[in-house]
């Protein structure tokens, strides 16, 4: 298992993820988030917005091309995979009994959830472990 790391999400890129989580809306979003970690911190660089092949406002799975077009990118640049994200329309930002039994990154990287039944969207990070899941330590950099 590798080191956890504190996500560090630039502003700019949190305003956009959650602003593609509500144009998705009431389906499910999804994208992942690409950067370096040093000395424990992941700054998030680059967001890969993914289009969810299920359109479904209770579950996502990427579509295999965005997927490969992020991979290559991220190698081109030296960035790895830091997060990945996904919105859930109606219901609190906590891993859902689907998002566990999909969890097949382990504790590799962080998941957001932005949650969008409240009247203000919420997001929250969670590792996702093979028996549970815990909060995930980030924040919001300007
Ligand atoms: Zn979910």
């Amino acid at each position: 298992m590798s080191t956890p790391f504190q996500l560090l999400l630039p502003r700019q890129i949190y305003d956009e993820m959650v602003a593609q989580a509500q144009s998705e809306f009431p389906n499910e979003c999804c994208g992942l988030l690409a950067g370096r970690i040093v000395e424990g911190a992941g700054r998030v660089e680059v967001r890969y917005p993914l289009v969810n092949e299920l359109a479904s406002p209770v579950e996502y799975q990427a579509a295999a091309e965005g997927l490969f077009r992020a991979a290559k990118d991220m190698r081109a640049r030296g960035i790895q995979e830091l997060a990945v994200y996904h919105s859930h329309p109606t219901s609190a930002p906590v891993p859902s009994p689907a998002d566990l039994a999909r969890n097949f990154l382990g504790e590799e990287v962080v998941y957001l959830i932005i949650g969008l039944g409240d009247a203000e969207p919420q997001v929250r990070g969670w590792w996702l472990g093979a028996t549970g899941y815990r909060e995930a330590g980030w924040e919001i950099i300007d």
